[in-house]
């Protein structure tokens, strides 16, 4: 299959792939092929691969079964011959590869060449190149300490108590910045983040100032490591891409700098954007995918040790659950540590406050477990989830996996819910399928599942899911809510695709409603960048590679589209404002949120609940959520008292001044009505 198949097909699967879970369910143990791997000597010290301190520059790449390895030292990043070849001297103890040299090498650059079964393989920069030229064929030597803004030391995200505190918006550079209607100078770039006072056309804020002003505390950046598909010396081409075919994990994508020959820039340029941020009060994620390489045998790790990191079939080919060619072997003792170790380095040395795990189920609980647990000891603050599905089959045996359904089994990782996804705005997949927000009867009981975060809950019944059938949460901080992200259609194609005979301002009403369920839902919200201003992709689901015509958000939608904005905004003070939305536990949940008996037969598409009780020690002693997913007024009774309302008619007031309800209250087709008493 070329590259651009596996690629679109990857990203189809990516997106939903709840089914891929049940079908690729296998009992399958280790294969015989992967099992000769299990005793090779690992290495897990703090000096793979580079090292320079006062004694010079020191090289150990782990390769248990080269039967050479030859060290090449360049004075350039991607063109030229070495300048000198060492080899390399074999510790069979642990399976590395040594050599020193006297000097500090900084300015140079490197490669390793590894002999295997009588053959040279092709030259890598290895797995570790923290630093490295254009396109990242070379690793670079460079003074880390060179690299951090002024102040860096004293840096930090923000400190979160709750993982349900958290409010996560996905983010791609160059959509973010790239139209000329950003008024951003650096576009496409790290440094777009940094740039405080940018305005649209007609004046708005964009850039730092617009997420300060929109009051979400974390951006999700999409893949911002070294990543394979975009050529970094032609950048006047404007190439597009996600950024899911990684290259190499420990360095960040050139593409996003200001110069990707100058092998610091890209390091100095993400750490002033963490550094923007923090000072804006935000936390950076990281979306990460160690789950698989943009290449087979042409990865940085099937160059240093072919075989190990990449599981296969019994006959030795690749297994493939990624749906991109190949996926890596969690499950042995150095991939996992390299991935700990991979993520711990992010969040020290460039103070990354989470991460998102794609296809995590390709990785094993153990190892997402220890993951988590070794990122707790760096920041307690720092948020790790990930999808809980694989796109494909994989050896890995389906109760090992990291899947959404094993959630309560991990600690300290969280998934993301594609049940509320899918039951509020319509199946992914199938673009004029419509959900409960848009008038489509059948997916309540899955919306309550969203609602009280998969946690067990006496109202629920998870028989009646579409998509999980039991309660597999434990805890509201293993759930991301969400209606959509930057896979498939975004909320508004989704809408006009679905809702083809409305307006946009019917469809306004509609994406309102929707992300009111996403915001006032237990667990941790995410929205996908642009949203808020009702941004499109022209009908293109599977943008990965599409131009900047089709990604860019067109900032002047701002404007135009100003009551979207101000209605996000208030959705999120309100749940900023409110922690009866943000419960901590089950327990909780199942206490002091209790839903309305609704008769589904008369009343289709109408959920409401109470969080009663100054819920999570909530100002509001009672809150009624009352959701109308139908195209009718719905009246729902009201328990005695006046009750003030904070949602109404699309319109927010977190100070709950928009009128007063005693007895019934009804309920405007296609709206959220929030009161409170
Ligand atoms: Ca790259």
């Amino acid at each position: 299959m070329n590259k651009t198949m596996t690629l679109i097909s990857a990203a189809l699967l990516m997106a939903g792939a709840v089914t891929s879970c049940q079908k690729t369910a296998s009992d399958s143990a280790r294969s015989a092929y992967d099992r000769q791997f299990e005793d090779y000597p690992t290495y897990n010290g703090d000096d793979l691969e580079l090292t320079v301190d006062s004694t010079g520059t020191r090289f150990r790449l782990w390769s248990p079964k080269a039967e050479e390895v030859e060290l090449s030292l360049y004075n350039e990043g991607l063109n030229g011959t070495p300048y000198q070849t060492v080899q390399m001297t074999f510790q069979p103890e642990n399976g590395t590869w040594t050599a020193s040299l006297p000097e500090q090498l900084y300015g140079k650059y490197y490669t390793f060449k590894v002999k295997h079964d009588g053959k040279w393989l092709a030259e890598t920069p290895g797995v570790w190149a923290k630093a490295v030229g254009a396109n990242g064929k070379r690793a670079a030597i460079i003074d880390f300490a060179q690299t951090d803004p002024e102040g860096w030391a004293e840096d930090k995200g923000p400190k979160v108590d709750n993982f349900t505190d958290v409010i996560v918006y996905e983010m791609h550079h160059r959509d973010f910045s790239v139209s000329p209607t950003s008024g951003i100078a650096n576009k496409g770039k790290f440094l777009a983040l940094t740039e405080q006072g940018t305005l649209s056309p007609e004046g708005l804020p964009t850039g730092i100032d617009h997420l300060k002003e929109l009051g979400v505390t974390h951006v999700h950046i999409l893949p911002s490591y070294d990543y394979n598909s975009v050529d970094e010396t032609a950048l006047e081409k404007n190439q597009y891409n996600w950024g899911y075919d990684p290259q190499n994990y420990n360095a960040p994508e050139g593409s996003y700098s200001t110069d990707p020959s100058d092998p610091a820039a890209r390091v100095k340029e993400m750490k002033q954007m963490v550094k923007a941020l923090h000072e804006a009060g935000i936390g950076v994620i990281m979306d990460v995918v160690y789950n698989h390489t943009a290449e087979n045998d042409g990865s940085n790790f099937e160059l240093t040790a072919p075989g190990y990191y990449h599981r296969h079939w019994d006959d030795g080919s690749y297994s493939d659950a990624s749906g991109c060619g190949n996926e890596t072997a969690s499950d042995l003792q150095q991939m996992r540590d390299y991935i700990i170790n991979s993520v711990k380095y992010w969040a020290d040395e460039y103070h990354i406050d989470g991460f998102r795990f794609d296809l995590m189920a390709i990785h094993d609980m153990e190892t997402m477990n220890q993951v988590a647990a070794e990122l707790k000891k760096v920041n307690p603050s720092i948020f790790v989830y990930g999808e809980g599905w694989t796109a494909g089959d994989s050896p890995l045996p389906a109760e090992q996996r990291a899947l959404k359904e094993n959630v309560a089994k991990m600690t300290d990782i969280a998934v993301f819910s594609d049940d509320i996804r899918d039951a509020v705005k319509g199946h992914y997949s199938n673009a004029e399928d419509r959900g409960f927000a848009t008038g489509k009867p059948g997916n309540e009981e899955t919306v309550k599942i969203g609602i009280v975060a998969a946690t067990a809950h006496p109202q629920v019944d998870y028989s009646k899911g579409n998509n999980s059938k039991f309660a597999y949460a434990s805890s509201p901080e293993m759930i991301v809510n969400y209606v959509s992200c930057h896979d498939d259609l975004t909320l508004t194609d989704k809408l006009r695709k679905s809702m083809p005979d409305a307006t946009d301002e019917e469809r306004m009403k509609a994406a309102k409603l929707a992300q009111t369920i996403i915001f006032t839902s237990q667990g941790t919200p995410f929205m996908f960048a642009g949203e808020e201003i009702f941004r499109d992709k022209k009908g293109v689901h599977n943008s990965y590679q599409s131009p900047d015509s089709i990604n860019a958000i067109d900032w002047s939608l701002k404007a135009k589209n100003h009551d979207q904005m101000d209605y996000y905004k208030g959705l999120i003070a309100l749940r900023k404002q409110h922690p009866a939305f943000r419960m901590t536990t089950a327990e909780q949940i199942a206490e002091h949120l209790e839903f309305d008996s609704i008769d589904r037969e008369k009343t289709p598409n109408l959920i409401s609940y109470t969080l009663k009780d100054n819920a999570n020690g909530d100002s509001w002693k009672d809150i009624k959520v009352i959701f109308n997913g139908s195209d009718q007024p719905r009246t729902v009774d009201l328990p005695e008292g006046t009750w003030q309302a904070a949602v109404k008619d699309g319109k927010i007031d977190p100070a709950a001044n928009l009128g007063t309800f005693t007895g019934t209250a009804t309920v405007s087709p296609r709206t959220a009505l929030i009161l409170k008493r």
